[in-house]
């Protein structure tokens, strides 16, 4: 392991606590439901999408909700004026209930695949993910085939992400 390897290692550890350096710029991930598995896309410019029947009527859902907790800081929140919270208060208590134990349940989550923009210590960068191969669009990367962007976005997503292969030493 040279020196230029042991650095991307210490920048990685020191990103993985500054989540605001991510902003996703899309994703979608299937989330595991008490009844359902549900699919979420999100857009940075035309917003989240989830494929459940809440979602149709209201604008958010118990999954909407568990991610933008789950992904603090790196995604706009559906804006206070597309949240209706209309029809039956009992349904709205029952997609905030489940949306707070979603939230503290992140293996339910499933990315299929993101983009997002990685503020480093000089250069704001691009991450891409689909299922499980990653890319990055900085010079570590380009030699290495990994790099600490890279590290630092599987450290914060953790088991909601399948790790990049490494063909050398990490
Ligand atoms: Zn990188």
């Amino acid at each position: 392991m040279d020196y230029g390897m042991i650095g991307q290692i210490a920048k990685a550890k020191h990103y993985a606590e500054e989540r605001h350096r991510v902003r996703f710029l899309a994703f979608k991930v299937s989330m595991v439901g008490d009844n359902h598995t549900h699919s979420v896309t999100y857009s940075a410019e035309n917003g989240w999408h989830c494929s459940s029947d809440f979602f149709r009527t209201h604008g958010w859902s118990s999954h909407t909700v568990a991610l933008e907790r789950i992904l603090k800081d790196m995604v706009t929140p559906v804006p206070p004026t597309e949240r209706k919270e209309l029809g039956a208060h009992s349904a709205i208590i029952s997609q905030i209930e489940k949306a707070k134990k979603y939230t503290d349940e992140p293996q339910r989550v499933r990315f299929h695949s993101f983009t997002a923009s990685f503020s480093g210590d000089n250069h704001t960068h691009t991450v891409r993910y689909e299922e499980g191969h990653w890319e990055c669009t900085c010079n570590f990367y380009k030699s290495h085939g990994w790099c600490s962007h890279i590290i630092a976005l599987e450290r914060i997503l953790g088991v909601m992400v399948t790790p990049a292969e490494r063909s050398q030493a990490q």
